[in-house]
């Protein structure tokens, strides 16, 4: 069935607002909604006509009181740091409006996206960074995540939420709640090991 498209920048779930500002992602996860659906959450589709530049985006948020929501979240139909500079500008200007709370939601890759170190780069700017765990072994992620970059993807994405802890306030691990029981505590174990908190989350 062909993919239904719109410009749907950003969107609302509960009291958050989330923005979607690309399709773009080195993952295909097996769970992912989009192999499903085109939309979530009720919204309109989120397989973008375009990537939006930065007017298109300014233009929506201008019109939004931003500083209503409880949290904007960075969470689309890709992966948000596949726009890293996008993410940071937009970021930045979302504290210039008064909003508190920024979430990343991430697969943890945007080391091997960009070839650099990119933890620092939130400093400030975003407040929470919930990355994909998915697994507990590096087996189950690549069956899972099925990353284009292969093995490495595991150690990337550990490695760069651990940074992360340096640079952000919040940083959590996610997985979905339909891992065995085995692969659920080798997550736990990880993120043990990682220092960092894991959050198991319903399926969308
Ligand atoms: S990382 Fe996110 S957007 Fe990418 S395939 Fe996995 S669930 Fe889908």
């Amino acid at each position: 069935m062909a993919k239904q498209k719109s410009m749907t920048i950003a969107y609302q779930v509960g009291k958050n607002l989330y923005l979607n500002l690309t399709n773009r992602c080195p993952c295909a996860c097996t769970f992912c909604i989009r192999n499903n659906s085109d939309s979530a959450y009720g919204s309109d589709p989120l397989w973008l006509e375009h990537e939006p530049d930065w007017d298109e985006i300014h233009s929506v948020l201008e019109s939004e009181d931003v500083s209503k929501y409880h949290e904007v979240v960075f969470c689309g139909f890709g992966e948000p740091t596949e726009r890293l500079d996008m993410v940071l500008r937009t970021a930045a200007y979302l504290k210039t409006r008064g909003v508190i709370s920024i979430r990343l939601n991430t697969n943890g890759l945007a080391d091997l996206i960009h070839g650099k170190k990119t933890a620092e780069l939130f400093k400030g700017l975003i407040d929470t960074v919930s990355v994909s765990l998915n697994a507990g072994t590096a087996k189950g992620y690549l069956e899972v995540t099925r990353p284009k970059y292969g093995e490495e993807a595991y150690t990337a994405m550990q490695e760069f939420a651990k940074d992360c802890k340096n640079y952000v306030p919040n940083v959590m691990f996610s997985v979905v709640d339909v891992l065995s029981e085995e692969e659920l505590e080798a997550s736990k174990q990880v993120a043990e090991n990682c220092g960092i908190p894991l959050r198991i989350r319903a399926l969308d």
